[in-house]
């Protein structure tokens, strides 16, 4: 049966996101209901507020949540009411080049099922009986969603919701980058640009794979304080440093063994690509808006044998990773709980916006 329930909505490019009240529709064949307990508030959907990702709008923002299922549709097996699951932002189709190659995060139909289900259509309508467009396939900043059993995982019992909530997105695309596309090694020394929810997440990655130094820029101090309890053995203030490259440079004794920019803008990853030794590696992690572009020097890919590279999603593959980072949290290696700043009901995300605009949270979630 269709369900009602109250959902975050982005309206207008730029205008403060509206809550209102939505029915979800029952799901069809291979699809779940779930039940939303927590939503994480990610960069990418404030990047779908303001137009860096252009999204088409009225638009169900919500991309990392985690709940239990209501519901489910026609053939679905892996699914039973009751279970607890985490959002993958990706549809994992199983059967693509990309999804057979161990590579689901570039999976050819997660590419299309960008603003609705993978088939192209809405199981979500507003007070009106308007159709409303889902983020990332998700739209799960909202107290009910439907989606496609492929982006959905079901996770073990007894892990806490708002936890679970940014394994699906921040989480695995910081940590990921780390140990599934650099595959950062012991003793290696980095440099991490941007301390933001996913920056801190490329901080504890590295932590936790064993890196000897690791160096985080950015212009907040009070992030540059989270960085280090994120694993950070050094903090730069890249709006003080005169010389980012080379104080780095001196720090590393030649270069970074590995850089990543966790901002998306092509000044910082020049600075990044700069910054990396010899037969050094920088990852992009960072989502930059679509005219931006990025220039380095042709002849140290050459001569220095330097790589740029990468990370979508942190190379997830997330019916393995998603439990993998529950394990790790587990035993106390993934830091979850020190991430989440505030919490807050449905009704506050425009305060949740705004907080995250203003770089107070290491990370806001709401909780329903
Ligand atoms: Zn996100
Ligand atoms: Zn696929």
């Amino acid at each position: 049966m269709s369900r009602k329930g109250k959902a975050v909505i982005a309206r207008q490019v730029n205008a403060p996101v509206v809550v209102e009240q939505i029915e979800v529709d029952s799901p069809r064949r291979d699809e779940i209901m779930i039940k939303l307990a927590a939503c994480g508030v990610c960069h990418s959907d404030l990047s779908a507020i303001n137009g860096t990702i252009a999204m088409p709008l009225p638009l169900i923002l919500g991309h990392e949540g985690a709940g239990t299922v209501v519901e489910v549709g026609e053939g679905v097996t892996d699914f039973a009411v009751g279970d607890a699951v985490i959002s993958s932002f990706v549809n994992m189709c199983g059967k693509c080049r990309y999804c057979v190659t161990g590579r689901p995060h570039l999976c050819d139909v997660g590419a299309k099922a960008f603003a609705a289900l993978p088939d192209g259509s809405l199981r979500t309508k507003d007070a009106q009986g308007k159709p409303l467009n889902i983020f990332s396939a998700c739209g799960v900043m909202a107290e009910v969603a439907t989606l496609h059993v492929n982006n959905a995982v079901k996770i073990a019992p007894g892990m806490p919701m708002p936890q679970a909530a940014l394994i699906s997105c921040g989480v695995m695309t910081g940590v990921g980058a780390v140990i599934n596309t650099a595959r950062v090694a012991p003793g290696a020394s980095v440099l991490v640009i941007g301390a933001g929810g996913v920056g801190l997440n490329v901080i504890q990655g590295c932590a936790i794979a064993g890196a000897g130094m690791i160096i985080a820029v950015d212009l907040a101090d009070n992030k540059l304080e989270l960085a280090k309890q994120f694993g950070a053995t050094h903090t730069l203030n890249g709006g003080k440093e005169e010389n980012l490259v080379k104080t780095v440079k001196k720090l590393t004794g030649g270069g970074a063994d590995y850089a990543f920019e966790c901002i998306g803008l092509g000044k910082t990853v020049e600075q990044a690509f700069r910054a990396i030794r010899k037969g050094g590696t920088a990852v992009v992690v960072g989502v930059a808006r679509g005219e931006d572009a990025t220039s380095v020097m042709t002849a140290s890919i050459t001569f220095e044998e330097k790589t740029l590279t990468g990370s979508y999603y942190g190379g997830a593959r997330p019916r393995e990773d998603f439990p993998r980072l529950i394990g790790l949290y587990h035993a106390k290696k993934l830091k979850l709980d020190e991430l989440i700043t505030r919490t807050y009901a449905i009704d506050e995300a425009a305060q949740a916006f705004a907080d995250l605009e203003a770089g107070r949270n290491a990370r806001g979630v709401i909780v329903f």
